[in-house]
């Protein structure tokens, strides 16, 4: 859960207990989704772990908004650095 990457002491979060706010319910409808993610990004955007939150998500490829993420913005963001590393090895072959 969001709690994942962070140690015991760590002081109570924004989003915790709130996780019918961060994972989707089965059965959701894209306008329902859509709401829910951006109630769910106002709380991250005064959350001063969203760095961290954003780096353990990526890398776990985790469920849920993360981060003030979704799991498609974060497969959208996935796809750009793998166009940027494509691109950049192209150009580092071609040189
Ligand atoms: S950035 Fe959002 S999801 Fe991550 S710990 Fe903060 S409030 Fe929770």
């Amino acid at each position: 859960m969001i709690t994942t990457f962070l140690p015991p002491d760590t002081p109570l979060l924004p989003c915790a207990g709130q996780w019918d706010l961060f994972f989707s319910p089965d059965g959701e409808g894209e306008v329902e989704a859509a709401a829910r993610a951006a109630a769910a990004r106002r709380v991250c955007a005064g959350c001063t772990l969203a760095p961290d939150c954003f780096a353990w998500a990526m890398k776990h490829d985790e469920a849920g908004t993360w981060a003030g993420t979704t799991e498609h913005d974060r497969r959208l963001i996935r796809r750009r650095q793998a166009d940027r590393a494509r691109y950049a090895a192209r150009r580092e072959a071609a040189a």
